[in-house]
């Protein structure tokens, strides 16, 4: 195995030499969440001769659940109607008609919606795809290694990637999606909390919550989705409790639609290059629908679906504008909370449990497992002091530090593979999703599905986007392959 400082040869570079020998070319997938799996997916389902042999290395029991779906907590539900998610981009109702063919939402009640929108529990997305790849997994087709990849290092024209336990592969391309880190804990709290008994830095894990009691204070720190979850998983469980949720602008993510209605406006026929146009644009559709008795969420959903038009013909220091100054404003209106989760919410509220600040933590003591706050408020001069029993960080995955979030992903930007996108929102790749590096360049052999390549590709965070995608990043390995003869044979098994 080559230490990490040779660039592979791209695949074109490689079908001049070899041209005659083909063989069963290999296509590794790290990471068998939505984006792995439906990139599996498509790729299998493609037609190509010899057919790849795809291997999804993914620790997880089953293909398709990832960070999001695989969770068994009943509160949690997915955020976007049922009818919006599928695995096939041109049956947008294949999920829908899932869980009627196999009563997938049977026993649950609170799924379908007064309005008939169907928001089931998260996990039953998670077994619809996973149910999509079981026969593909089953005749060959795909193959699901249960392993995490620690390293990933260019073997001649290959790569080779070396499991945790030592275990070796090699593949012609490496397919990265792994999408979420773990979630960073603000300041000085990782340290002073890490042995505290109710401080929870990643809730995302599996009974994060069991540690909390029915009657402790509650900090939450993070407003968005995730936020939504724990306060309304924490209901569910019986838990009375004060809560505080804090964020630095105290944006609640916002809900549905009150009655059904299209993608409203045009972004792209009056296109903006700059972040302040597109925001008046969006403004301007809004205030005229909503005199005509419509809401916002029409316009939303058309920004979002033209959503990477938009964002790539704006100049770099226009999109960072965005990320910078209205990328909250867009996630709480973008990212919406399920109708279920929202009156766990109201519901707190109501009764007094729950409040939701502006502020951010100016400093913390720990005295016998109390935790000492002192919270600044945006734009008050004085501070408030509180004291909780348990803390819980949910500010959501924290992309901005995904090179240094595991083993491999470091190396390789070491090695000059890979870097953080300007924008500070993923991994740099090409609009193919080529991975692009500062010493490599280009490396055609190494691909960034799903929200990691939100960067170059705009809106690429939940579904139908990430589906989409995934076919995209599989049609582009089938072109590499058909530009392509594979080199010497180290002919699978
Ligand atoms: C809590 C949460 C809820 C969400 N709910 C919705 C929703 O309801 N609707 C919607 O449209 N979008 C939702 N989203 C958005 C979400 O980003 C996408 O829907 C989608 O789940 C992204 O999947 P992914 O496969 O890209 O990433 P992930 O789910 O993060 O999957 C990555 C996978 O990679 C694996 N992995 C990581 N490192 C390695 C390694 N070294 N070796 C092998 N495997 C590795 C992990 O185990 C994981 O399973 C949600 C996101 C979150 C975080």
């Amino acid at each position: 195995m080559n230490q990490l400082i040779v660039n592979p040869m791209t695949l074109s570079a490689r079908s001049e030499s070899t041209a005659s020998k083909a063989r069963r070319p290999v296509v590794a997938i790290i990471g068998g969440g939505v984006s792995g799996a439906a990139t599996a997916f498509h790729l299998a389902r493609a037609d190509q001769s010899p057919a790849p042999k795809i291997i999804v290395f993914e620790p997880r029991d089953g293909l398709g659940r990832g960070l999001a779906y695989d969770t068994a907590e009943p509160a949690h539900r997915i955020n976007v109607p049922a009818a919006r998610m599928s695995l096939l981009t041109d049956e947008p109702d294949h999920f829908l008609r899932w869980i009627d063919a196999h009563s997938a939402t049977a026993g649950d009640a609170d799924a379908l919606r007064p309005d008939g929108n169907l928001f089931p529990r998260r996990n039953v997305f998670g077994d619809y795809i996973n149910a999509m790849l079981e026969p593909l997994i089953a005749d060959g087709a795909v193959q699901h290694r249960r392993a995490t990849v620690a390293h990933l290092v260019p073997d001649g024209q290959r790569w080779c990637l070396v499991e945790e336990d030592g275990g070796e592969t090699l593949a012609d391309i490496v397919v990265i999606a792994t999408s979420h880190p773990p979630p960073v804990a603000p300041g000085g709290l990782q340290t002073l909390l890490k042995d505290h008994p109710r401080f929870v830095p990643d809730p995302t894990r599996a009974g994060a919550l069991d540690a909390i009691r029915p009657y402790d204070r509650v900090l939450i720190i993070g407003n968005g989705l995730t936020s939504a979850d724990v306060i309304a998983s924490l209901a569910l469980k019986g838990h009375t409790g004060a809560i505080t949720a804090i964020s630095r602008r105290g944006l609640r993510s916002r809900g549905h639609a009150p009655f059904p209605q299209d993608p409203a406006g045009d972004f792209l026929a009056d296109q903006a290059f700059t972040a302040r146009t597109l925001l008046r644009n969006i403004r301007n559709v809004i205030r005229e629908l909503t005199a005509t008795g419509l809401t916002w969420h029409g316009v939303i959903d058309q920004v979002r679906a033209q959503g990477q038009s938009i964002w790539q013909l704006l100049p770099l220091a226009e999109r960072k504008r965005i990320v910078r100054h209205l990328r909250p404003y867009w996630d709480v209106h973008r990212f919406r909370v399920a109708p279920q989760v929202e009156a766990a919410l109201d519901e707190a509220i109501s009764q007094g449990r729950l409040e939701i600040l502006a502020a951010s933590i100016a400093g913390t003591n720990v005295e016998d497992e109390a935790v000492n706050c002192t919270l600044r408020v945006r734009r008050r001069r004085e501070t408030l002091q509180r004291t909780y029993d348990a803390v819980v960080v949910t500010t959501g995955p924290g992309h901005g530090g995904i090179l240094a979030s595991q083993p491999f992903l470091a190396e390789l930007a070491r090695g000059g593979y890979l870097e953080l996108d300007p924008t500070g929102l993923g991994l740099s790749c090409t609009r193919n999703s080529e991975a692009v590096g500062p010493v490599a360049g280009v490396t055609p052999s190494l691909l960034i599905a799903g929200p990691l390549a939100r960067g170059t590709f705009g809106e690429l965070m939940g579904l139908p986007q990430v589906t989409e995608h995934a076919a995209f990043v599989a049609s582009v390995v089938v072109e590499h392959f058909q530009a392509t003869v594979l080199g010497p044979a180290q002919t699978p098994p």
